[in-house]
């Protein structure tokens, strides 16, 4: 599947990668919009992030502190639950999600995390946690405008922002 990273300064890859397989505790999302923030544009415009602030995977594979690693973009995502654990409750697959991106194990989605949300499917760590899901979405409500609310939602008076949507 696709998913998109930071490449040299000012550019982004779109790079094949496996898609992940939810284990026991987790659920797979398929991103259905996801916001482009000025964080990301950030981490273009800066060719990626230090290592130390980025996941121990990247940290360890890194020279030093300070090498600029890739980051995995996307963390304002909203989609379409497509496979939960055994283990997860309270999540069924077909629920409209917006997912909370800060405590992912692993580190934060999109931010320095193995994980980033401009991909096609998205691995939820730990998704019998519920706080991790901001909330779950009315199947009603167009993806484009539950990605504004979940912007409204996290950063109140923020400007709209872009966003894409994958269909
Ligand atoms: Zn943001």
């Amino acid at each position: 599947m696709k998913s998109v990273r930071t490449g040299a300064v000012g550019k982004v890859e779109v790079v094949e990668i496996e898609r992940p397989v939810p284990g026991p505790g987790d659920a797979l999302v398929r991103i259905r919009a996801c916001g482009i923030c000025g964080t990301d544009v950030t981490f273009i415009n800066m060719g990626g992030i230090p290592a130390m602030a980025a996941n121990p995977v990247a940290r360890a594979a890194a020279a030093s502190p300070d090498q600029l690693v890739a980051v995995v973009l996307g963390h304002e995502p909203a989609g379409e639950v497509v496979a939960v654990g055994a283990d997860v409750t309270g999540l069924a697959v077909g629920d409209h999600v917006v997912v909370n991106p800060q405590d992912a194990p692993s580190g934060i989605i999109g931010c320095g995390g193995e994980w980033g949300a401009m991909t096609e499917y998205l691995l939820i760590e730990n998704a019998q946690h519920a706080d991790r899901f901001g909330q779950l979405i009315s199947h009603r409500i167009p993806f484009t405008d539950i990605e504004h609310a979940f912007d409204l939602t996290l950063t109140p008076g923020a400007a709209e922002k872009v966003v894409v949507t994958f269909d």
